[in-house]
């Protein structure tokens, strides 16, 4: 069966590095962004000039509308998805619980909690066993921060990964049966420009001392481990969570 995989975010960080490697490993992949069409249109030339077969499409995964065209882009464009990496994540400028706005906090909760049961419905439907499919693997973009909580900083988005890391255990019981298998990653402090969105680009030297292994993690490192979970040396495993922290 042609393996066909779709990274939600993937235009930098975590998901193009898992997107990159993925089409090392036979995936045709889908690069799917927000606004950076250059940046995605990178990844694919990057996949296409190793050999690698990629197409980038835009959707915001908090819109029930783009995501199901997203789905149907793929459907026609690479064909049926087998495996689902729900990476698109976003957090704002740091902030205390007292300061936040309902504004704030719908955002932060339509992309990274809405989205990811988006893009998992739309999965669950091509690939479950009991809707005439082939079976399939979807893995969430968690945080340590889920158990850390990000006090003072963003606990807003950290609760937002409690949430993920909810679906993944419930969801993973759900479809066990229906030949999906579902996990998560919880990467640490990772050098990615995601940190710029909370107002300081450099926290993950800041922040590197109290990481066990005293250093960052790179995207690369990220997306082993969530190809691992991916393939079939992963085939008795759901509803489990990789640490790719550094041991914090
Ligand atoms: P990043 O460098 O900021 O990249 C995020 C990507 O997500 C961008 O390509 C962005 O695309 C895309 N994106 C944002 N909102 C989107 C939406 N609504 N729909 C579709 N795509 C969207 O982030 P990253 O550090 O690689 O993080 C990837 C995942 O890892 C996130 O879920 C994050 O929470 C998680 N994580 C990261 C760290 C870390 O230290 N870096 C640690 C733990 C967990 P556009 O540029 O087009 O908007």
């Amino acid at each position: 069966m042609k393996k066909v995989l779709i990274v939600t975010g993937a235009g930098r960080g975590i998901g193009a590095a898992t997107a990159c490697l993925a089409a090392q490993q036979g995936y045709a992949v889908c690069v799917n962004y927000r606004h950076s069409q250059e940046a995605a249109q990178r990844v694919v030339e990057t996949i296409e000039k190793s050999g690698g077969q990629a197409i980038a499409i835009a959707a915001d995964v908090a819109s029930e509308s783009e995501v199901v065209a997203l789905f149907q882009a793929v459907d026609k464009q690479l064909g049926t998805v087998t495996a689902l990496v729900n990476n698109a994540g976003i957090l704002e400028q740091q902030q205390k619980v007292e300061a936040m706005d309902a504004a704030r906090l719908h955002h932060v909760f339509a992309t990274n909690v809405i989205g990811s049961f988006l893009c998992a419905r739309e999965a669950i439907k091509r690939m479950s066993t009991n809707q005439g499919g082939g079976g399939g693997a979807i893995v969430n973009v968690s945080s340590v921060a889920a158990r850390l909580g990000s006090p003072g900083e963003y606990v807003d988005y950290a609760a937002s990964k409690g949430a993920i890391d909810t679906l993944t255990i419930g969801l993973a019981k759900e479809v066990a049966d229906e030949g999906i298998r579902v996990n998560a990653v919880r990467p640490g402090f990772i050098y990615t420009d995601i940190h710029a969105s909370g107002g300081e680009p450099n926290r993950v030297e800041r922040v590197k001392i109290s990481v066990p292994m005293k250093r960052g993690g790179q995207a690369l490192e990220v997306a082993h481990a969530i190809l691992w979970l991916l393939s079939d040396e992963a085939s008795y495993t759901t509803g489990s969570f990789i640490e790719v922290a550094g041991g914090k």
